[in-house]
């Protein structure tokens, strides 16, 4: 019966395609799209995600949704010719989760409902294995008692380990059921229908589990989404020599290296690869062990990787030499892979360069611009494993997940060193900067999770022997590193050494800084980077305030500086004379403080603009508050007053240093007297900075230069504050181009910081030729929190309960902070159409914030040289994603969910 809006809440597999992973989660999408291209793929259907949200928000199922899963149950036991439940053909099913995004492991699954102490007796028969059976009884027991009914594992474990002998499995049930009554104080339920329903609703539970919880919030994946649940035939790998399972890539997603990849785990079932807790052998061995099976998997592979047009991945079961696809999709990579598979399939022809580009990302590039180790420094290797997720990694071994998040909470590095990790060391991998594990290959927990996460992750180092209980690991030659050791683990290559290696830049990073490209890697990321700079329509600019910086940013290709902050420039050895400026009692005394600066901001901005020749440079009039310039309160404060108490005079220079102090200091975020309100009420500041910019230009001009100033207004809240400092800076470059003889005038702009500003921003364009927004202080002040005060305190308990799905300072908040800044882009082009818009808070190298800035149709963004390459790719992202993925594309930003 379906919903009440039509929408029915189950699906046949028939009856599902790969767009309808919403509603049917993505497992449950994929075994759909695989049914209907003709893969073999047991029968099963699927209860939807709306089915789960609804029990969520009430408590129970929907009413409808029992009797529809009772009608795809007849109609599987239909088409299987065996019922659940039969006492002697009993028909089996796999209860797993599957939300729309991949959660591996995070939620439950539940395989061979439909035993009891009758039907086992029927599946021994008519399998004619006993053991299998009983083992399969056993297996629902201890998986039914672990996630349905909340029974502790090691309960299980144990009673298992004390009766290994596969004679006695009989027994083993029947403490199993023993241990069950005792936890829960009623019997193991022998009603397979009632198995059913108790597993669907623990799955859908399991939405809400604690590791489900943590791994969503680091993935930003919305709370409210709930998962699907994937009812399908049991297959069994665990019949015999010629059965057996194993996960399989239709690429390396660790290297992005073609050709088909994986592990397999002869007689066994599913689980037993992805735990990692069994030693797999490479597919490769499949291919001797059983041939045919090895080629029709080799087929299936490429037809999926054809029609998916990507990396796949799957899971597969052989049930007596039957292969039979458990599960497929888009496989999870490591940074490298992703473009390196991009560019391949974009030159085979698969994909088109445009989805090349949206393909890979911002977040995997800014990985692949970290250092690795210096392979010359590195010397002996304590160990080798496999490379399963790269990158550099140095820290503290630690051996369980709560280690690693107590000592990184004190700010520690560390290294996560496991002999196989499991769903409940989420919360070490994410405190670890690598997860080092002695067992499992390439497909194991480890590697697909610290994968998906960007973590460093060599696993499978077979020669350490790793003892958690002693907190420690010992080598093949008997070197034993204690907890606390500090190791370096190297994700590309495998190896894991003591103590911290040096490390080299990266060829990609090698390649911005030189445009040398190299065959591989290198070629794959300029490949993609000059398509996305081909379709992009954002430009990239670059917040520098130094010739280095300036120069660097160029080399990134940025196409300007977006915002040159002045103040930097008054610190270290100028410092004094900006003190002077502020202490200055009169005038002529401040116009004399103000005149030994000058020459120094001129030859700052000549550097400046000679490195950013020919492109546009937005210098910013100073902005922070001046109590920013002068020295510490506390130890001026402490200095007089040690001196007083030793019966000595102060230094007249402290004490008036400290009078200076008292009356400038502000409380954070500084909402006083600083951006344009310091210009306004420091004589001369306003005409000094402009007479430095114009001179510079008339200077770099004489020199053959093509320098391209522009004049930013920090802080700016009403147009009259904006119209008088233009009318002083417009003045200055009047004087400056008659002095001179060379025209300096120059576009003159605002900052867009403030609410008010940017409700205001018709009004404010009618003085301003651009509005660059600054969305740090623009989020404090919409937010009404400081961002430093927030960070540390009430900011990461928010996070922590899923009030927030990210920082605000992270990623623009679109709702709050980008309603403004729409209104402000539409209310300033209403009064000067050509008015040029672009940001230069931090968000400008945010990925999903770029998308954002895209589609509010502002002109660039600017963001620190090191971002630049990021905020590029990204730009081009955002230029080929359509308006109907608009919610996908927003997903990273923050918000309500
Ligand atoms: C901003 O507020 O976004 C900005 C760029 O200015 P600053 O960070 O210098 O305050
Ligand atoms: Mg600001």
């Amino acid at each position: 019966m379906p919903t009440r809006a039509g929408t029915p809440y189950v699906y046949d597999f028939a009856d599902g395609d790969r767009t309808m992973a919403d509603l049917l989660g993505g497992k449950g999408a994929g075994l759909a799209e695989m049914t209907r291209i003709g893969l073999p793929v047991p029968p099963g259907f699927t209860i939807t995600t709306h089915a789960c949200r609804e029990f969520l928000a009430t408590g129970a199922a929907p009413p409808a949704l029992a009797a529809e899963v009772v009608a795809h149950l007849s109609a599987l036991e239909q088409r299987m010719g065996r019922r659940l439940g039969d006492p002697h053909d009993p028909l089996l099913l796999a209860v797993r989760s599957g939300a729309r995004h991949s959660m591996p492991g995070m939620m439950e699954t539940i395989l061979d409902i439909g035993l009891n102490d009758t039907s086992v007796q029927g599946l021994a028969k008519s399998t004619g294995r006993e053991h299998f059976a009983w083992d399969s009884y056993r297996r629902l027991i201890e998986m039914f008692g672990t996630t349905v009914l909340g029974i502790d594992g090691a309960r299980f474990t144990a009673a298992h380990a004390a009766r290994p002998d596969l004679a006695d499995l009989p027994l083993l049930v029947r403490e199993f059921q023993s241990i069950v009554r005792d936890a829960t104080g009623v019997d193991f339920p022998q009603d397979p229908a009632v198995q059913l329903d108790m597993a669907v609703r623990a799955v859908f539970a399991s939405w809400n589990g604690d590791r489900a919880r943590l791994y969503r919030r680091r993935e930003r994946i919305c709370d409210s989404l709930g998962t699907a649940v994937n009812i399908q035939a049991m297959v069994f790998g665990n019949l015999g020599p010629d059965s057996g399972t194993g996960v399989a890539f239709t690429r390396d997603p660790a290297t992005g290296l073609p050709g088909i990849y994986g592990d397999y785990l002869p007689d066994a079932q599913g689980e037993d690869v992805v735990s990692g807790a069994h030693n797999a052998v490479p597919l490769s061995e499949l291919e001797r062990l059983d041939p045919l099976a090895y080629t029709r998997l080799r087929d299936l592979l490429r037809i999926l990787e054809d029609h998916y047009r990507d990396l796949c991945d799957v899971e597969f079961t052989i049930e007596r030499g039957r292969l039979w696809m458990l599960q497929t999709r888009i496989g999870k990579r490591t940074a490298q892979a992703a473009f390196l598979i991009a560019a391949q399939l974009a030159d085979e022809g698969l994909i088109s360069w445009d989805e090349a580009v949206l393909r890979v990302s911002g977040q995997q590039l800014a990985q692949l611009l970290f250092p690795r180790f210096d392979s010359e420094a590195a010397g002996t290797a304590l160990a080798r494993g496999v490379p399963a997720s790269p990158g550099a990694a140095v820290g503290a071994a630690v051996f369980d997940s709560a280690e690693a998040v107590r000592r990184a909470a004190a700010g520690q590095t560390v290294v996560l060193v496991r002999r196989e990790t499991t769903p409940d060391d989420l919360p070490g991998m994410i405190a670890a900067r690598a997860v080092l594990t002695s067992r499992g290959g390439k497909t194991s927990h480890a590697a697909v999770v610290a994968r998906g996460m960007g973590r460093t992750c060599v696993c499978g180092a077979e020669e350490l022997t790793v003892d958690a209980a002693a907190r420690r690991f010992t080598t093949a030659t008997g070197d034993v590193i204690n907890e606390g050791t500090v190791i370096s683990v190297d994700g590309f290559t495998g190896t894991v050494h003591r103590g911290s290696l040096p490390l080299v830049q990266s060829t990609v990073m090698d390649y911005f800084e030189t445009g040398q490209r190299a065959p591989g890697l290198v070629d794959a990321v300029a490949k993609i980077m000059e398509h996305g700079d081909r379709v992009r329509r954002l430009g990239v600019r670059a917040n520098a305030d130094t010739p280095q910086d300036a120069a660097r940013a160029r080399r990134f290709g940025a196409s300007g500086i977006g915002l040159c902050r002045t103040e930097h420039m008054f610190l270290g050895e100028r410092r004094p004379l900006i003190e002077a400026v502020i202490l200055a009692r009169d005038d002529d005394e401040r116009a004399r403080a103000l005149n030994l600066l000058l020459p120094l901001q001129r030859a700052d901005f000549i550097a400046i603009l000679a490195a950013m020749d020919g492109l546009p440079v937005i210098i910013r009039l100073i902005d922070p508050p001046l109590h920013e310039f002068l020295p510490d309160r506390t130890e001026l404060a402490v200095r007089v007053a040690r001196t007083e108490a030793a019966g000595r005079t102060p230094d007249p220079h402290d004490l008036e240093l400290l009078a200076a102090v008292e009356r400038t200091h502000e409380q954070n975020p500084m909402l006083g007297l600083r951006g344009v309100r310091l210009g306004l009420l420091v004589p001369g500041l306003v005409a000094m900075q402009v007479r430095a910019v114009a001179e510079a230009v008339a200077e770099r001009r004489r020199a053959g230069g093509n320098p391209q100033a522009e004049i930013m207004v920090p802080l700016t809240v009403t147009s009259g504050e904006l119209l008088a400092v233009r009318a002083e800076t417009e003045q200055i470059l009047r004087e400056v181009s008659e002095a001179t003889g060379t025209d300096v005038r120059c576009p003159i702009g605002t900052m867009i910081e403030l609410p008010r500003a940017a409700l205001t921003a018709g009004a404010l364009a009618r003085f301003a030729d651009f509005f660059s927004f600054g969305t740090n202080d623009l989020t404090q002040t919409t937010w009404g929190l400081s961002r430093d005060d927030a960070e540390a305190s009430f900011l990461p308990a928010y996070l922590d309960r899923g009030l927030l799905t990210g920082s605000p300072f992270e990623s623009l908040d679109p709702d709050g902070v980008g309603r403004l800044v729409r209104i402000a882009v539409d209310e300033g082009r209403a009064t000067r159409p050509r008015l040029t818009t672009g940001v230069c808070g931090e968000h400008g190298g945010d990925p999903a914030s770029v998308h954002f800035f895209h589609q509010a149709g502002l002109d660039y963004v600017s963001c620190s040289p090191y971002r630049v390459p990021v905020a590029r790719l990204e730009a081009g992202r955002a230029a080929l994603t359509t308006v109907s993925s608009k919610g996908a594309e927003l997903s990273g930003a923050v918000g309500d969910c």
